[in-house]
């Protein structure tokens, strides 16, 4: 008998497995959701870093809240950019009112409250 390896039969059904065209559908039957649909769930809850994701997927409608972290899709947005904030609460951990009526400026300035969605 030669020296030949045996293959783990576990190994060998994965390989099938991903090779077949019928396994995206099979897992939607499965799972309950789309393949997409179970990538973003996972992505969402094993990430603690939101501006790593706007940046990394290139999201357009999505914010990360430069103090608290979380997403955001309509917030204050400050010096064009440069910072986020979701809330009133987030916003005056670093400006006062005041503060921020200077950088509003009556809608002139580049510091405002904005939405990015329709
Ligand atoms: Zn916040």
């Amino acid at each position: 008998m030669s020296m030949e390896t045996k293959k783990d039969p576990v190994e060998v059904l994965r390989e099938e497995i991903m090779a077949s065209p019928k396994l995206e559908e099979f897992f939607t039957d499965m799972v309950g959701m789309s393949l997409k649909q179970y990538m973003a769930g996972y992505v969402i809850d094993n990430t603690t870093d939101v501006e790593e994701l706007v940046d990394e997927l290139d999201l357009e409608d999505t914010r990360c809240c430069s103090e608290c972290g979380s997403p955001m899709y309509e917030g204050y947005c400050i010096e064009n950019g440069a910072e986020y904030y979701c809330s009133d609460e987030c916003l005056h951990k670093h400006l006062t009112d005041e503060e921020y009526e200077n950088l509003y400026d009556e809608g002139r300035g580049n510091s405002y409250w904005t939405s990015w969605v329709d």
